[in-house]
């Protein structure tokens, strides 16, 4: 195969290009995880060029577009409110049937089990932004997105303290078990309900693939888009951003820079006109005993963050009229240029 590549562009752009290029492609295969990076290509082809060719050859059905939709906002709904707001912070008491129900439909997301997905989020916040950070927006979008998933040096990296997760028998089951559960959940469903409907590979394309690269996207982009675009209306003191956009798609998660601020909060979106479902869908819960124990930062804590964050925005526009000020007076003051003889 290298030899092809060698023979084939030798002479159209050097001959030093090819071992180069070989080069880099050996550097790139021992530098990622080749299961993960494999794995996550071979969906993304399969949920992009797999279902636009099959949808173009055979057309794509109402239910399989509604089974898509459906999955796709369950199991981004299992890991707001399972992996993140439950696993990763503790930020409520769920009843077991409902920590089976976000420990199966989780899984569905294909994003390693509940527990190394805590292990991984807890330092993220424990060192946000540093080289401690697994996914560090200061080591660039690309890393922070997905780079991190597939680098074969943070995935060796050292795990948080999990020994309250490790208590929990049904997170540890899922766990031990977690390759064929997320299977089962990612793939095995789409193709079970597609076989009701007589669409099976459709279903799966769909259902399955499709569903997963836009859940694999929109989660990730809480990793890197909600590090670098948005507001921070509550702390200044990390990268974490509030945004609009990534809460549409994410049931609430875009109000990072909140979350940040008060990560054992089980609200993102804190006021009551912000998009979180996550945060409504377990108030309610709540009242038939299936979650309990929300917890809450009060209202004065927040309230109080927020006022040091409107008194560094007013200091941060003086200093910017300040400095514009100096540059007029200074273009004011400079001498007329002598035209040249
Ligand atoms: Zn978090
Ligand atoms: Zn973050």
């Amino acid at each position: 195969m290298n030899h092809n590549l060698s023979t084939t562009h030798a002479g159209a752009i050097g001959p030093q290009t090819p071992s180069h290029a070989s080069f880099m492609l050996a550097k790139f295969w021992r530098r990622y995880d080749q299961g993960n990076l494999l794995f996550l290509a071979g969906v993304h082809a399969a949920g992009t060029v797999g279902a636009a060719t099959y949808i173009a050859l055979r057309g794509v059905s109402t239910a399989a577009v509604v089974a898509a939709v459906l999955l796709a906002w369950i199991t981004i709904f299992a890991i707001s409110a399972g992996y993140h707001r439950l696993f990763a912070h503790r930020t409520y008491e769920a009843h077991p049937v409902f920590r089976v129900f976000l420990l199966l439909f989780g899984a569905g997301a294909f994003q390693t089990s509940a527990l190394e997905w805590a292990a991984n989020h807890r330092r993220h916040h424990a060192r946000t932004d540093t080289d401690g950070d697994p996914y560090s927006v200061t080591r660039g979008f690309w890393h922070a997105h997905v780079g991190w998933v597939i680098a074969k040096a943070d995935l060796a990296a050292p795990t948080m303290a999990l020994k309250d997760l490790r208590a929990d028998p049904l997170l540890m089951w899922q766990h031990r078990h977690f390759v064929p559960v997320a299977s089962l959940m990612a793939f095995g469903l789409p193709l079970l309900v597609g076989v009701l409907f007589g669409d099976p590979l459709g279903f799966l394309l769909v259902a399955g693939f499709a569903r997963m690269v836009f859940v694999y996207q929109v989660t990730f982009a809480i990793n890197s888009f909600a590090h670098l675009f948005g507001t921070q209306p509550y702390s200044n003191r990390d990268s974490s951003r509030d945004s609009l956009a990534a809460a549409l798609l994410t049931c609430g998660e875009g109000y990072h820079n909140f979350h940040h601020a008060f990560p054992a909060d089980y609200r993102n979106g804190v006021r009551l006109h912000q998009f979180d479902p996550t945060k409504w869908i377990l108030f309610t819960l709540s009242k038939v005993r299936l979650v309990n124990g929300l917890r809450r930062t009060p209202a004065e804590v927040i309230e109080r963050a927020r006022q040091r964050m409107r008194a560094v925005a007013v200091q941060t526009s003086h200093a910017r009229s300040a400095v514009a000020l100096t540059a007029r007076v200074a273009h004011v003051r400079r001498p007329a240029l002598t035209p040249a003889r």
